[in-house]
């Protein structure tokens, strides 16, 4: 594109909230035949709510919710966030006084699949079966079940485990933003294929896609297992646009021959993106495809 046409077209843009940083960014943007979109905090609204306790053990629900917020306030993850907002809740309802936060030692994020500390003498693991299986903590058959109903309800399970076994769980639901169907059968309409990628566990991101109206799943991967996946289409010849908020995905976002950043993620996954949702409404990747495809249409 002409540096003039460049600069129309990122003018239009950024009157519209799309911030494309570049020719670069907008000649790319119009070859995109797939769009890569993270699931947490992109497609799903990103303030998932904990619908659903549940206690394997004697462990008092109070018990379980002290352990896990000491362990997850020091995570950015929505998901601790969720946590923690729930359990400041039903300390509140259960008129606990005990409301004082537990001193968290030897905090350690792992990324994608949860959160683990030393709490009185005690390792507290927070998070998905993953983390589990990988510290050698067993899921028993009743946990399996649990987690299997809520994950085909498009729940994510955060299990809570002391010391070897696994205590509870919290059931948490993320609804999608209320424009991802929609911006999904338009990119289609546009011959763009959806593809939705994930470090959540298979059952609950395959009930989410197909919520959606996305038929093609990555889940389990972690930061960079992403990254990966993007690099593998890219092998295929194809050129790949990565919807993303930052929060494990900013590699992915690299990677992506059209990095969009939502624009209410990370100051990483900002810095990171080729292009920037301001308004953070997915309808404006639609937009900016367009936007590139008229630009440079015009020029030809
Ligand atoms: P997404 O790709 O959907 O944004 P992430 O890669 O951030 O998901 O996380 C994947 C999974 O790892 C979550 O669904 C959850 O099971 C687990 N997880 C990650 N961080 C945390 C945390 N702080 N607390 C509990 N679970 C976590
Ligand atoms: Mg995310």
């Amino acid at each position: 594109a002409t540096p003039t046409a460049v600069m129309v077209a990122t003018g239009k843009g950024a009157s519209q909230g799309i911030l494309i940083k570049g020719g670069n960014a907008l000649e790319k943007a119009h070859k995109v035949k797939t769009v890569i979109f993270d699931k947490t905090g992109t497609l799903t609204v990103g303030r998932p709510t904990v619908v659903q306790t549940k206690i394997f053990t004697k462990m008092s629900l109070l018990e379980l919710c002290e352990l896990a917020t000491a362990a997850e306030i020091n995570s950015e993850h929505p998901l601790a966030k969720a946590v923690i907002e729930h359990s400041k809740k039903l300390q509140q309802q259960y008129g606990s006084h005990n409301d004082h936060l537990r001193e968290a030692k030897d905090f350690e994020v792992h990324p994608s699949t949860g959160v683990s500390a030393s709490i009185g003498g005690k390792r507290v693991l927070v998070g998905n079966k993953r983390l589990m299986l990988s510290s050698q903590v067993p899921v028993s058959p009743e946990i399996e079940d649990y987690t299997f109903d809520m994950e085909h309800l498009a729940r994510t399970c955060v299990l809570v485990a002391v010391d070897g076994v696994i205590h509870g769980a919290f059931a948490v639901s993320d609804p999608l933003k209320p424009e991802a169907g929609r911006v999904v059968s338009f990119l289609n309409s546009m011959g763009i294929s959806s593809i939705m990628v994930t470090g959540d566990n298979w059952a609950t991101a395959t009930a989410i896609a197909k919520e959606v109206g996305i038929n093609k799943v990555f889940a389990e991967t972690d930061p960079v297992g992403k990254a990966d996946k993007i690099r593998d289409l890219q092998a295929k010849g194809l050129t790949v646009a990565m919807v993303g908020d930052g929060i494990n995905d900013s590699p992915a976002l690299v990677a992506a021959d059209v990095g969009m950043a939502i624009g209410a993620g990370t100051d990483i996954a900002i810095e990171a993106a080729d292009v920037v949702l301001i308004k953070s409404n997915l309808e404006d990747v639609v937009t900016a495809i367009d936007l590139s495809r008229r630009t440079l249409a015009r020029i030809r």
